[in-house]
């Protein structure tokens, strides 16, 4: 019997599952897909908020500000980017100066660093806003973090540090058994004292199946976005936020870690959350919003596009509940991936921490292996003398090496499939979008986990719970 079981590696099962690998507990995790990271936890706009953001006496404002504060240490420690970029939240008409005045109120009030700028001030620091701006918040710490790096690096450290990780099992349904949960599995049984429910998409499933009586009202939310290639890096200093609506966020500018620029999210309700496709009128929106906050760039330095999906609690705040040993993480949207540490915290000290008295044990550290930068030639021709395979570039767009491949399959939580292999090292990610180089990735896949290539998966295969959904 285990102590917890995690249902889900997102990213706050990962942050979940790195937190309790400290102490000497018995912890697994169990994932349906054959990758960790693979859901909502990978397709946002990768941003570290500041926390001004979120209502009043909410658990996001709270968890977003503590979440927050944890990222700079944790990604230290774990040698995973972190660049805070700051942002601009940009007021274009008088109309928006009042909600300008009332988050920047706020976010005196919660100690996160503002400030105010003249429209000339923002012009200087950000050449390519549009010229339309009448004023900004510059808000210095909000980061940008490459999430499913993030996601892999705690879990490997879990990992290593006695956590289970059953991936490519997928929670089916639990009974209670005196003392503990009996969890059955697409794969089997596993008994467990505790169980942590943080399955994303479908925690309000998960949490029905427990008990029939847990109704939480969800709506899914996709957000579709556009991407540009990597000549377009220097474009903007920060990230670019409009000011907010009632349906959020809205569509933002937004750096990535590895140079491409993001426009996006739209927010629109549907009601299968696995529906990831884009659409003509979600780019559509897109083209018609992100020019109202900065100067458009042509149509053809864009290389993709992609969507992900909020389990947005009607409620508008995270559910984080106990019932009976069962602790439901459920309705976590935005700002989920900057609280992530937040909820964990959360969870260990309201769930964990009434059942176990926690005892730190001896650790090993995991560094994360980042590839060789593009650019860096000194560098990729040392390591080439010493591994012929360092300079075999199976991704031209990216300069990735085979040798770059291999170490990303065999980390101890390592890429399993196509799309992992993607996500860790980018093959795939830059102008020709995997075209010339996905057959020799799905070569080395199988060489390396010895399947054959028609074995080699390249992305989920669908497991679906049961779903329920609220109309607007
Ligand atoms: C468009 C968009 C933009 C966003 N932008 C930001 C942002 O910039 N900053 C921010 O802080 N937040 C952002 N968010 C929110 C953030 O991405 C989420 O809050 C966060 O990723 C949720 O993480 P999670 O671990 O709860 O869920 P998930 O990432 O969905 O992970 C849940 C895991 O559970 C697994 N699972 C599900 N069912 C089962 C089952 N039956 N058995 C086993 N495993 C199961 C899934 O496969 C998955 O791996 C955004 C979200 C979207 C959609």
């Amino acid at each position: 019997m285990i102590d917890l079981l995690i249902i889900g590696a997102g990213i706050v099962g990962c942050q979940l599952a790195y937190d309790l690998s400290h102490f000497k507990l018995s912890v697994c995790v169990l994932e349906k897909n054959v990758e960790i990271m693979n859901e909502t936890s990978s397709a946002n706009s990768a941003l570290i908020h500041a926390g001004y953001d979120p209502e009043e006496n909410t658990l996001k404002a709270k968890l977003n500000l503590i979440g927050a504060k944890r990222y700079p240490d944790l990604c230290k420690a774990l040698n995973t980017d972190y660049q805070a970029v700051g942002s601009l939240l940009v007021a274009m008409h008088e109309d928006e100066l009042s909600s300008l005045n009332e988050l920047y109120e706020r976010a005196i009030r919660r100690d996160v660093q503002v400030e105010r700028l003249h429209r000339d001030e923002v012009i200087k620091r950000e050449p390519n806003i549009n010229p339309n701006v009448i004023e900004a918040l510059f808000f210095p710490t909000t980061a940008i973090i490459t999430p499913w790096q993030m996601g892999y690096a705690l879990m490997n450290h879990a990992v290593l540090n006695g956590v289970e990780l059953r991936r490519n099992e997928a929670f089916v349904s639990v009974v209670r058994v005196d003392d503990h949960y009996c969890v059955t599995t697409s794969k089997g049984t596993i008994q467990a004292r505790y169980v942590i429910n943080a399955a994303g998409l479908q925690a309000q499933s998960v949490a029905k199946i427990q008990n029939p009586l847990n109704d939480y009202p969800i709506q899914f939310r996709k957000g579709e976005y556009q991407v540009s290639d990597l000549e377009d890096e220097n474009y903007l200093n920060h990230v670019i936020y409009p000011c907010p609506s009632n349906k959020g966020k809205g569509v933002l500018a937004v750096k990535t870690v590895e140079g491409n620029l993001m426009f996006g999210p739209t927010s629109t309700v549907i009601e299968d959350p696995y529906n990831h496709g884009t659409t003509k009128d979600g780019l559509d929106e897109i083209d018609i919003k992100i020019v109202q906050i900065i100067k458009p760039l042509p149509k053809s330095h864009l290389i993709r596009q992609f969507a992900g999906v909020r389990p947005s609690p009607v409620s508008k705040d995270f559910i984080l509940k106990e019932d009976k040993g069962w602790f439901d993480c459920v309705g976590i949207d935005s700002p989920g991936l900057a609280s992530a540490p937040g909820i964990s915290e959360y969870v260990i000290e309201n769930f964990v921490q009434k059942y176990f008295i926690l005892k730190r044990k001896a650790m090993v550290e995991f560094i994360w292996p980042h590839r060789i930068h593009p650019q860096d030639e000194a560098k990729r021709a040392a390591m080439i003398e010493m591994n012929p395979r360092m300079g075999k570039i199976i991704c031209v767009c990216e300069t990735v090496s085979e040798q770059e491949i291999i170490d990303a399959i065999h980390l101890p939580v390592g890429a399993r499939s196509v799309k992992g292999v993607k996500r860790l090292t980018r093959p795939g990610s830059g102008r020709c979008q995997g075209g010339f180089c996905e057959t020799a990735v799905v070569k080395i896949l199988a060489r390396e986990l010895k399947m054959l290539p028609s074995e080699v998966p390249y992305d989920n295969e669908a497991f679906l719970l049961p779903y329920g959904v609220e109309h607007e």
